[in-house]
């Protein structure tokens, strides 16, 4: 019970009342239907028990989903959690119809009763055992937010109250109870399609097919089979598959194969079949779509980006040009310097070869000096007596 979180109560039923709930593993919202076991046999208990197990097993879109079952001993209760309706149960609205004096439109009706059609094929045919539904009627039938119909509420009422049959007091008047049930023959898929006759009969008038003050009466006029027609807004056709189902023979009553098959119905499951395989066209056209937007942009994305490269290439193109030409030059500058620097070794080596020649000739020279003795000094004729003479005159120092 902690998994779930109560969001309030949206519903009273004859046992129990229905809350809407939220799964907190998922935050799926739900609905738990609560059960008082208090007053209820232990084979009852069970019964219920076993039947939510085997109701758990039944997927349909048009089937009420049932979830899980918790017991909660403390307090004697049993919570059957189970899908969501959010449009409620087609009684209400027939209720408020009446009220607004308006009238369900006939393809309403038609698409109600091959949705109901198709949960009962699905019950009447489970491979690990037939599953009546046993209490067909519209506050039975619960529809989605797309109105489409679901049958829900499975057989409980009939588990609690199998051994009264007319106990009016707890499950309502049965106004839908088949002729069978009445001669207290075995309820059988029979009788499934009879409740599904009344129901369709109560959608198209807004009562049901037989009603009475007294049960004594309501079982009389429901062997008779004899009903008031529906209003003539609506087609014959759809009249005589409704009289079709409320045979009073359960063995001349169709089964569910056979109203398939009844030409006013097939050609509306194949309508719908169609309109669905549509829709999912449809669907995958906008999803198509959809993708193909998604890659365009992704195209547009690369071009961009295809361009950005093709710049930053330009870019980098021009810079490799630019570091060839600046690699060019350094090579000829490298070039030159070596051109000067052989020539700067060859200047060298002259000098060098020029100071050994210069030192090579000095030597020879000095060698030759040894050679020669000392050098004589350069003679030098002073005419001393010249000399004094001359300054004798103005002199008298000697
Ligand atoms: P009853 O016992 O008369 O059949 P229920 O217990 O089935 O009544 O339902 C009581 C109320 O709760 C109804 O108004 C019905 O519309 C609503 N209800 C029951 N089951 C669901 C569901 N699965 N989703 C939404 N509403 C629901
Ligand atoms: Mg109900």
């Amino acid at each position: 019970m902690d998994d779930y979180e109560v969001l309030g109560v949206i519903g009273k039923g004859n046992f129990g009342s229905i809350s809407k709930i939220i799964r907190k593993s998922d935050n799926k919202i739900l609905v738990w239907k609560e059960l008082d076991y208090g007053l209820l046999s232990e084979k009852e208990k069970q019964n219920i028990v076993s039947e939510v197990n085997i109701l758990k097993e039944l997927h349909h879109p048009n089937i009420v989903q049932y979830y899980d079952r918790i017991i909660d001993k403390k307090n004697k209760k049993i919570f059957i959690i189970m899908e969501y309706c959010e449009g409620g149960d087609i009684g209400k609205i027939i209720k408020k119809l009446k009220k607004a004096n308006e009238y369900f439109p006939e393809e309403l009706i038609w698409k109600f009763f091959i949705q109901v059609l198709m949960a009962l094929k699905t019950c009447h045919n489970h491979k690990e055992g037939k599953i009546l539904h046993r209490d067909i009627k519209p506050s039975n039938v619960f529809l989605d937010g797309e109105n489409n119909a679901k049958l829900g509420d499975f057989g409980l009422s009939r588990m609690l109250s199998e051994e009264n049959n007319f106990a009016v007091s707890r499950v309502g008047t049965p106004y839908y109870m088949s002729p069978e049930q009445i001669e207290d023959l075995k309820y059988n898929e029979k009788s499934d399609i009879w409740s599904l006759g009344c129901f369709l009969y109560e959608l198209a008038t807004f009562n049901p097919p037989f009603t009475a003050s007294n049960q004594l009466s309501l079982a009389l006029k429901i062997k008779s089979g004899k009903v008031e027609s529906i209003p003539n807004i609506y087609s014959q056709e759809l009249s005589s598959v409704i009289m079709c189902l409320m045979r009073v023979n359960p063995e001349n009553r169709p089964n569910v194969e056979e109203i398939i098959n009844y030409p006013p119905v097939i050609i509306r499951i194949r309508e719908r079949k169609l309109k669905e395989h549509y829709i999912k066209i449809k669907k995958k056209e906008s999803d198509l779509e959809k993708k193909e937007q998604i890659i365009n942009l992704k195209e547009e994305e690369i071009k961009n980006k295809e361009k950005i490269l093709e710049e930053r290439e330009k870019e980098n193109n021009l810079k490799e040009e630019k570091l060839e030409n600046k690699e060019l030059e350094l090579h000829k500058r490298e070039m030159i310097i070596e051109i000067r620097e052989k020539e700067l070794i060859e200047k060298e080596d002259n000098l060098k070869k020029k100071m050994k020649l210069y030192n090579n000739s000095i030597e020879k020279t000095s060698k030759n000096i040894q050679k020669q003795g000392p050098i004589p000094l350069p003679q030098i004729n002073y005419d001393l007596n010249k000399k004094i003479n001359t300054n004798s005159n103005n002199n008298n120092l000697y």
